[in-house]
């Protein structure tokens, strides 16, 4: 989404255990509004999930890496890109998100950012690849949500809102301590893509068996959410910053 319509979002979130919006007027931002998984920075007033998440990777692994100090920026901005299925008014940007093929879960084709970002590495221009590859991670990152991973279509708008990811939005809480896969290193950042998206669907079947995901299965908020359901978005908070982690050790290790 727009994360101008973040706001709304966040507002009515701690504007007490509302299940709908006050005022309808609030309720739609424009049709262009760009979907998203985690919330990402741009016009967000908290610190932007999709940030958090590549921190997460950087700081893991910067001490083997001193390099992502250097281009940390480029890294966390590209993966606050939302380039989906919906336009984006930068030229450069919506060039890309044709591309790659943008849907509203992910992108088809990640690896034809992948091969971007390797040929800018080889070419010297380490930044524009960090942010490259920065793209390539909010793919990953995306597919931590259990609505990207099953293709369950839905906006930043209120009406179209993922119940899962405004409670992200709302607290960045993630869990290390039950981290339930290993990194199957592939050879590539864009292989971790449907990897993730394979974990976070594996993990909403096995937490909560027959259940059909919902955008509105979680609650809005904190404040009354079931212990199951609140370990669950801890747990693939911090799995989802573990998978980023891999992918981008992947990337590191075949520049
Ligand atoms: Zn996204």
């Amino acid at each position: 989404m727009r994360a101008i319509h973040l706001f709304p979002l966040f507002a009515l979130a701690f504007a007490g255990c509302i299940a709908q919006p006050a005022d309808p007027q609030i309720e739609e931002g424009p049709v262009s509004d760009q979907e998203q998984a985690w919330d990402s920075q741009d016009g967000n007033p908290t610190h932007a999930t999709h940030s958090y998440l590549t921190e997460f990777a950087i700081d893991s692994l910067k001490a083997r890496y001193p390099e992502l100090s250097t281009y940390r920026a480029q890294l966390v901005d590209g993966a606050n890109r939302e380039l989906h299925e919906l336009p984006v008014d930068d030229a450069e940007q919506e060039a890309l998100r044709v591309e790659v093929q943008g849907t509203n879960w992910g992108a088809d084709r990640a690896d034809l950012l992948w091969a971007r970002a390797r040929n800018t590495y080889a070419a010297g221009a380490k930044g524009k690849a960090y942010w490259y590859l920065g793209i390539i991670l909010h793919y990953v990152e995306d597919m931590g949500c259990p609505s990207h991973a099953f293709h369950v279509v839905h906006q930043g708008t209120w009406s179209q809102r993922d119940n899962f990811e405004l409670l992200a939005l709302q607290r960045w809480a993630p869990s290390y301590s039950s981290i339930n896969r290993v990194d199957p290193r592939f050879a590539s950042p864009d292989a971790y893509v449907p990897f993730s998206g394979t974990w976070a669907a594996r993990d909403f079947t096995t937490t909560f068996p027959y259940v059909t995901y919902r955008l509105d299965f979680f609650p809005s908020t904190w404040f009354f959410i079931s212990s199951t359901k609140s370990t669950f978005v801890k747990n693939r908070q911090g799995r989802t910053a573990m998978v980023t982690k891999w992918a981008l050790e992947s990337a590191l290790t075949h520049w």
